[in-house]
């Protein structure tokens, strides 16, 4: 018994008890060919929903826009103050279904879940970021994730200015419009978890990228400069609400 209480001694000194970083889950929307999951489950991920005139596909930028969102929290977790983490549900072009997405984001030190996506269907000249929660009928966390939302969105937009001055940030909209009603299945399946249905998660649709402005002034040219100085707020926005919270 001594023994052991000596060795635990011991690991005290050379590993001292840290307490775990909160996490900051970004998922990049999308990925991949084909349909993850299926509608019955209602775990069914699209592989792509938005596509500039140009040709860009949402489930690449997403991708692309999340790998520098990483940098950017860690940059600023660096920063003086407890320490931050993120976590990324993919770093790859593939798509995971919403149940393997929820499973990834259900961890005891998540702090907050973002799902990043780009707009479409606005009209041709639709502007503006936004952030979609659900609903509030169904949603034990809806003023938490208004909150949370509101502010994301309003940091997104910070960015996307810099780059389309008449863009404005469109605050939050909820999900009760989706699949007749039912609302986001990504949502569906993470408030299945107790510890998900504790933390603010929003989706952040960062702007409409069928709109020819859009896509000429954000993705064309320097697209990784403009993406970081949009994720550089979004950053600074979720480091600064971890922290707070
Ligand atoms: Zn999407």
């Amino acid at each position: 018994m001594r023994f052991f209480c000596l060795c635990f001694l011991l690991c005290l000194f050379v590993f001292p008890l840290q307490a775990v970083p909160p996490v900051i889950i970004i998922d990049p929307g999308h990925g991949g060919s084909k349909v993850a999951g299926s509608l019955d489950q209602r775990s069914n991920s699209s592989p792509n929903n938005a596509q500039t005139p140009g040709g860009l596909k949402e489930k690449n930028l997403t991708l692309e826009f999340s790998l520098i969102l990483k940098e950017e929290i860690l940059k600023e977790a660096a920063k003086a103050g407890p320490q931050v983490g993120v976590l990324l549900t993919r770093e790859e072009d593939r798509n995971l279904d919403f149940v393997q997405r929820a499973a990834i984001a259900n961890r005891p030190d998540t702090a907050c879940v973002v799902s990043i996506h780009f707009n479409a269907g606005g009209g041709k000249s639709a502007l503006g970021s936004l952030a979609l929660i659900a609903a509030e009928k169904r949603n034990p966390s809806y003023q938490l994730d208004h909150r949370f939302g509101k502010g994301l969105a309003e940091a997104c937009n910070r960015g996307v200015q810099a780059y389309l001055p008449n863009s404005k940030s469109r605050g939050v909209i909820t999900d009760g419009h989706l699949h007749g009603g039912l609302g986001s299945n990504f949502f569906f399946q993470m408030l299945r978890h107790k510890k998900l249905r504790e933390v603010p998660k929003c989706f952040l649709e960062v702007e409409f990228i069928d709109n020819p402005e859009v896509e000429k002034a954000l993705l064309k040219s320097e697209r990784e400069k403009k993406f970081r100085t949009i994720a550089g707020e979004v950053a600074k926005y979720l480091v600064g609400w971890v922290r707070e919270s």
